[in-house]
């Protein structure tokens, strides 16, 4: 019975050309990978600075392997926070210019921690539409009442927030910068909006913390936001900072009643300490490191002019996320197989990771790349992209 009803709704998926299917990696993250027995260059991981196989982090690593093992062998709250953990929250504090920061074993966990620590039933939380899905659960889990606003619209969060009634706490909750388009939330805005209608804000750096702000601090540092007009900042480390885990920083009193109330914090294992360890040596690389993300600028740069002189259909974004919009699923893999045919990985992003109707290639790029990289990726798009292109 279960193997039937299972069966129906994997064919179902198939016939929507929406089916997930894994590949096998033989090689480190790297621009070129050894992926499925083929070796391919890539623009689909978000190791934006190119430091997931960075030798300064391998190194960090094997040390604090050797003197501290593999597992942590404990929750935080039992015997499982090292003093690797601990150095490593003091300066993700520093960085981001909060009273504290909360080790998280992946982001995942942090927004589920976080967003039902601080809301639940009577309250209200509102977010933006295109949120990453493990914030839209967590608005869920939360047991608050759950509304969603149009993508990066003012107007209709604030009409949203005067219907509010005056019970209960308000949390407004927005990725900095969107996953599937590369566009960032206006946090500057949003930041004087919350105060003004009395609402906590939280803001989900996945895809900033690293990048953006001029020593890589991210959103916060970008928009010059303190931890009164932003109080809820969570940003990830397996992403720009090329290792494992997440964090959540604020106020002390933030830090203190997450310890107390995330469950998702609470009931599970440290991530292991040689993590950790490499966490912070990559901190001090993104720190002496920042032709990283002026080289990655650069990039961002030539493939935008060079796609719109091909005329492909190019998003708004001017983060490292560039999308190039398909619509129909089966139309999106059809290109991401020509590119695969090329020796060019990038994934055909389908609902429901993004709405109905627009479907698309996510293409990320990296320090990791290089200028050739980039011209390649534009010639190949040029030959496989079907139908007209202005050249
Ligand atoms: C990747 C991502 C997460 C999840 O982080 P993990 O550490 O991979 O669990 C959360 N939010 C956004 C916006 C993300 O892109």
């Amino acid at each position: 019975m279960l193997e039937r009803a299972l069966q129906r709704r994997l064919t179902a998926r198939r016939e929507q050309s929406r089916y997930r299917q894994r590949r096998v990696l033989e090689s480190a993250q790297d621009s070129r990978i050894e992926i499925d027995g083929k070796n391919m260059l890539q623009f689909c991981s978000n190791d934006y600075l190119g430091l997931a196989n960075h030798p300064k982090l391998i190194d960090a690593m094997t040390i604090a392997a050797k003197n501290f093992g593999v597992g942590s062998g404990a929750s935080h709250l039992v015997s499982g926070h090292s003093v690797l953990h601990h150095r490593l929250e003091e300066r993700l504090a520093e960085i981001t210019g909060r009273d504290r920061a909360l080790l998280f074993s992946t982001g995942y966990m942090a927004n589920l921690g976080a967003v039902a620590a601080l809301i639940g039933r009577g309250d209200h939380v509102i977010e933006d539409r295109l949120n990453h899905a493990s914030l839209l659960d967590a608005g869920l889990l939360s047991g608050a009442r759950f509304q969603r606003f149009q993508h990066n619209d003012l107007d209709d969060l604030q009409r949203r927030l005067r219907k509010l009634p005056e019970e209960g706490n308000r949390l407004i909750v927005v990725d900095s910068v969107f996953s599937m388009d590369g566009d960032a939330a206006p946090l500057v805005e949003l930041a004087a909006i919350a105060q003004q209608h009395n609402a906590w804000l939280m803001a989900d750096d996945a895809h900033g913390f690293g990048v953006l702000g001029e020593h890589g601090g991210g959103s916060a540092e970008h928009f010059g936001l303190d931890q009164q007009q932003l109080p809820v900042l969570m940003g990830t480390l397996g992403k720009a900072i090329g290792s494992y885990g997440a964090f959540i920083a604020g106020s002390e009193t933030l830090i203190e009643s997450l310890i107390q109330f995330a469950r998702p914090y609470i009931y599970t294992t440290a991530i292991p300490p040689a993590i950790a360890a490499a966490t912070l040596a990559s901190l001090e690389v993104v720190q002496e490191e920042s032709w990283r993300r002026s080289h990655l600028q650069g990039l961002i740069q030539r493939f935008r002019t060079g796609a719109a002189e091909l005329g492909l259909p190019l998003m708004t974004s001017p983060t490292a996320i560039q999308p190039l919009l398909v619509g129909d699923d089966a139309q999106a893999m059809a290109i991401s197989r020509a590119l695969e045919a090329q020796g060019i990985l990038i994934s055909a992003i389908r609902p429901p990771t993004v709405p109905d109707g627009t479907a698309r290639l996510r293409i990320t790029l990296s320090a990791a790349h290089s200028d050739a990289n980039v011209d390649q990726l534009l010639s190949t798009l040029a030959a496989v992209w079907p139908g007209e292109l202005s050249r």
